[in-house]
């Protein structure tokens, strides 16, 4: 019952799904792995459960306000708390060699509604449970591709939704500061996944290590940074 419990969302592949299997490895961290496909999310927690490791899916569409609802209700009447929060899933929608000028609208507003309203949801949603404890750490994968001291040309509704995932993160952690709830961003690096691609240099093991060294630090760590290879990097 004292255990921490660990939410993340897109767990069902890629760096999310190694997230959950990085936290679940340490003592005292029950995960809760979710992911929009309920069928591919159990498949992937059964994985999880058959490594030994005490985890508990439940489906979320981080897209969607009703489902951010029934799962917050349900994590609260289950769980009874909520201590890390990784917000993970994440989209890229730009077709290939898109630039600004010839991007549809579209596709910024369904990028940002997994990307950036997806995260504002699930942690208007699971804050007060942190608040309650004076506890919590919540991650938000990032990418180098939303640095505005790196910016460059390509995939803009994907750079857009993570700059503001970066401010959405800094906004909070400067409301939260000494509340015991850190707040940081990070960036996987360029990773081997469905979205990365199979020519990425890196693992998912590398991927997640940075995610889940913020979403387990210890309460004198840093509050609204950004990191990659747990390292600050520049906004
Ligand atoms: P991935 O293999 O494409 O996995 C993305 C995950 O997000 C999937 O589980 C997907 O679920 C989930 N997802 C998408 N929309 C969702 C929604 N509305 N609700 C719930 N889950 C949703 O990508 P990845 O490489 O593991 O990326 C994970 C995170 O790292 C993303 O935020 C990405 O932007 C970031 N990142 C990745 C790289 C890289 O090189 N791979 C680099 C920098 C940052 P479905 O299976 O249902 O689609």
């Amino acid at each position: 019952m004292d255990k921490r419990v660990a939410v993340v969302t897109g767990a069902n592949r890629g760096i999310g799904f190694e997230i959950c299997r990085q936290l679940g490895r340490r003592d005292g961290i029950r995960v809760v792995p979710t992911a929009r496909d309920g069928t591919r999310g159990n498949a992937a927690a059964g994985k999880l459960r058959d490594e030994g490791l005490d985890v508990e899916f439940h489906p979320l569409d981080v897209a969607s306000e009703s489902s951010v609802e029934t799962f917050a209700a349900w994590l609260e009447a289950t769980c009874k708390r909520c201590d890390i929060l990784v917000n993970n899933a994440g989209v890229m929608l730009d077709p290939r060699g898109s630039r600004v000028l010839d991007s549809k609208v579209k596709t910024y507003r369904d990028t940002l509604a997994t990307n950036l309203i997806g995260p504002l949801l699930l942690i208007q949603a699971l804050a007060p449970l942190m608040k309650r404890n004076g506890y919590g750490r919540i991650v938000n994968v990032s990418s180098g591709q939303g640095q505005l001291s790196d910016m460059g040309a390509g995939t803009p509704a994907y750079r857009v939704s993570k700059t503001a995932l970066n401010a959405l993160t800094r906004t909070l952690a400067a409301e939260l500061r000494g509340s015991g709830i850190l707040v940081n961003a990070m960036c996987p690096g360029w990773v081997r996944t469905d979205m990365g691609g199979t020519g990425a240099p890196r693992t998912v093991a590398q991927g997640a290590d940075t995610a889940v060294w913020l979403a387990t630090l210890p309460d004198d760590g840093p509050n609204g940074g950004f990191f990659r290879d747990r390292k600050p990097i520049p906004w």
